[in-house]
């Protein structure tokens, strides 16, 4: 272990799926001296935010932005709608879906955790068979972590939007996309998402510290009828505040100015664009690991992420073990196995500010990693990707 006090040179090299790495124009733009959170100057850059948002989210539905993890506005999304015992329907697709099943426990609802094998996502077919059998209508709302980034698990929003609607069945529907909002497309507005869950640390390009809700009108009826306890997390307040641009509390005001900044650069980039260079990567980085002869965790290729791979190591073999050697000789980040795939996957981010050499830098971190770990690959899986990303 390199002892703290000794300089490393170059870059950290921080792969992992959240927090991702931060443009030095976002850096830059957080750079600015405290303002009033209640005077004019403020007013203008949260109402440019505010409008400027509701792009990422494909929306026309209004964005609430907490100074929070995202975590908090997972807690918001079922506060602000839901009553103590209702019934709610989750996918067990890993960590995240876990802990927001959780979350929902912990107020008291009742939740139909469908389980899994931590290698599939939220199964549509499964959706509509609930919510058909569900002749009463007792089922409030269907949960769905879009991009699981634990496992490496997209969920197929559309689809399960879809199985909602063949069933006729007027439950909620709230999406997660922490993880994958402004990596690869989603579409709050023609998906009819009535909560979407955001967080500022993985797409977006921003510090962690700010999350957010995006609210349909079938969430703000469900709002007023909600009595689980919220306080700080309460839409109504937070609503008739940012009507004029401003918010119940003191708001994290240089989070604002990164957020104003990354929200430009995505816009500038284009959205589709960003969305194929998040593509590119993830098929790049499958080639690699298709050619190391390593096992992707997300079983159906259709469900794998666009924003994060996790990849098994065999049997007999820690990948926290892994990790540790690819830290320690090249100053490079994975993200480690959570929960129950501790040990046995490591994941690599491929999401936010990237570009083919900085994915071809950590491409060549792990194969470099996997040589010394004495984990059996096969070389050359670095060089499937430079090849694939030279087409
Ligand atoms: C990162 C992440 C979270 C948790 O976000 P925090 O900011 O750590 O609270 C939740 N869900 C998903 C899908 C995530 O990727």
């Amino acid at each position: 272990m390199t002892k703290s006090n000794t300089y490393k040179a170059g870059r950290h090299f921080l792969s992992v799926p959240g927090p991702t790495n931060i443009p030095d124009r976002v850096l830059r733009a957080m750079a600015f001296p405290a303002m009033d959170h209640r005077g004019p100057d403020f007013q203008n850059l949260s109402n440019n935010i505010l409008k400027k948002i509701k792009l990422i989210f494909k929306s026309e539905d209004p964005v609430v932005i907490f100074p929070s993890a995202g975590t908090g506005a997972m807690e918001a999304s079922l506060a602000n709608t839901l009553s103590e015992g209702d019934k709610i329907l989750m996918f067990e697709t890993g960590h995240f879906a876990t802990e927001w099943c959780q979350a929902a426990r912990r107020y008291k609802l009742n939740v139909d955790f469908v389980p899994g094998d931590w290698r599939t996502g939220a199964d549509p077919k499964i959706v509509e068979k609930k919510l058909r059998e569900d002749k009463n209508h007792e089922i409030k709302a269907v949960l769905v972590t879009h991009n699981e980034t634990s496992t490496g698990i997209k969920s197929q929003v559309e689809e399960v939007r879809k199985a909602i609607d063949s069933a006729n069945h007027p439950a909620l529907f709230m999406v997660d996309t922490i993880s994958s909002l402004g990596s690869y497309d989603y579409n709050h507005q023609k998906w009819k998402v009535d909560v979407t869950v955001g967080g500022s640390q993985k797409g977006l390009m921003c510090p962690p510290g700010l999350s957010f809700n995006a609210i349909s009108p079938k969430a703000l009826e469900a709002y007023k009828k909600s009595n689980l306890t919220k306080s700080y997390f309460d839409w109504g307040q937070m609503l008739e505040n940012n009507k004029s641009g401003f918010y119940p509390y003191t708001p994290a005001v240089n989070l604002f100015y990164a957020l104003n900044e990354a929200v430009d650069m995505l816009l500038e980039e284009g959205l589709e664009n960003v969305f194929k260079r998040h593509r590119r990567h993830a098929d790049a980085t499958r080639i690699a690991v298709e050619t190391w002869g390593l096992e992707i965790l997300a079983k159906n290729p259709i469900e794998r992420s666009d924003s994060i791979t996790a990849i098994m190591v065999p049997d007999g073999h820690d990948s926290d073990n892994l990790r540790k050697i690819i830290y320690d000789n090249y100053n490079m980040s994975l993200g480690t196995g959570l929960n129950k795939v501790k040990g046995k996957v490591f994941r690599i981010g491929h999401m936010g500010d990237l570009n083919d050499l900085t994915l071809a830098g950590t491409l060549s971190g792990v194969e470099m990693g996997l040589k010394q770990s004495g984990i059996p690959f096969k070389k050359g899986g670095i060089m499937a990707a430079l090849d694939f990303l030279s087409k």
